[in-house]
């Protein structure tokens, strides 16, 4: 039986082991898929260095694209079409019941049998469903996308997490036209957030952000004023923005990005993802200024389809691939763990 590596993440150990698997056979709907490109998203490092909590022994990656090389049965991918060998394909992180109660609410994000991608206990069989392997095994359940061949890996990989997200909470945001926007944190959703609100003619958007080299950034994806904190870029505090994104998880940032609300402003809340200090609301100020607070986890597959067409539109217009800083083999991915962990770059590409 042929074989392919997978990098496998046991808790508590910094160092990833490249492991043999057995090749699967696809069965009916499944797809087997050739990994092109994952990038490493901050959530992977987050696991590895133990700040979040994940199953394990598993294979991390999720933000992949890939090449169909088998299947047993006719797959369409979300738009319909058939699915064949040689098709560049993304998908879902998420695959769910699509029949549990908040599937059926239309949030298939927190299906009660959820499983994602990069997310799952492995075995010396598998399943493949990391993106950081040769080989992922696409399940029945899996939403897939055809890719154009034309858009660079360094650009689309990290669609399937970073720029579905940001279009979930952009759904949220709604119009955007003629809004002022405030963007904390200038990572890959903050910059992403950036291009979009940009691309659909926002009238002012400020980035905050500490890390010198990402506000600096921001620049080149739609921030018109920047500064590491309020007082670094705001003079009042009084209704500065319509719409305000937190990206970066800073309970002091949104804490004071409150009082900057207008008058029906939205709050949008998504970079907390790991255990953060609580925050204070005045419940007055928020019922008298009519203010909305949502929080975003994950998205829904047609978030996915709009965040693939955002990129093609887009690709361009900004400069996402260079947000990918350098490009490891699968064999080094230790190395590229190091070097993201080292130097905070937005991304580092595994290439197996
Ligand atoms: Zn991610
Ligand atoms: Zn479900």
């Amino acid at each position: 039986m042929s074989t392919c590596r997978g990098a496998v993440f046991f808790e508590g150990e910094q160092v990833l082991a490249i492991k043999k698997f057995p090749i699967p056979e696809p069965k009916q709907g499944e797809l087997l898929v050739k990994v092109e490109a994952c990038t490493i998203c901050g959530s992977d490092i987050h696991t590895i260095q133990g700040k979040r909590s994940e199953k394990s022994p598993t294979i991390l990656g999720h933000e992949v694209v890939g090449t169909i090389i088998d299947l047993s049965s006719p797959v369409r991918d979300f738009n319909g079409l058939q699915l064949e060998v040689g098709h560049r394909i993304t998908w879902s992180v998420c695959f769910s019941c699509r029949n549990c109660d908040r599937c059926r609410n239309d949030m298939p994000q927190k299906c009660r049998y959820l499983k994602k991608f990069g997310h799952e206990y492995v075995d010396e069989d598998g399943p493949l469903l990391g993106g950081f392997s040769d080989i992922v095994l696409l399940p029945a359940q899996a939403t897939v996308f055809q890719i154009s061949p034309e858009i660079k890996s360094t650009v689309i990989c990290p669609v399937n997490c970073a720029t579905a997200t940001v279009i979930a909470s952009m759904e949220l945001a709604g119009k955007v036209k003629n809004k002022s926007v405030l963007i904390i944190g200038a990572g890959m959703l903050g910059l992403t957030a950036g291009a979009y609100c940009k691309s659909r003619k926002a009238k002012e958007i400020v980035f905050l952000d500490q890390n010198k080299k990402r506000i600096e950034l921001s620049k080149s994806f739609g921030a018109t004023k920047i500064g590491s904190s309020f007082t670094d870029c705001m003079d009042d505090n009084a209704d500065a923005f319509d719409l305000v994104f937190d990206f970066a998880g800073s309970t002091q940032l949104i804490q004071q990005s409150v009082d900057f609300l207008t008058i029906g402003g939205k709050l949008i809340l998504v970079g907390t993802v790991m255990p953060a200090p609580e925050l204070t609301l005045k419940p007055e100020s928020l019922v008298r200024k009519l203010i909305s607070i949502y929080g975003v986890h994950n998205y829904r597959p047609e978030h996915l389809n709009k965040a693939i067409e955002f990129l093609l539109e887009q690709a361009d217009n900004y400069p996402f691939s260079e947000l990918v800083e350098r490009s490891f083999p699968l064999e080094k991915i230790n190395e590229a763990i190091e070097f993201a962990t080292n130097f905070k770059p937005l991304r580092v590409m595994i290439e197996p």
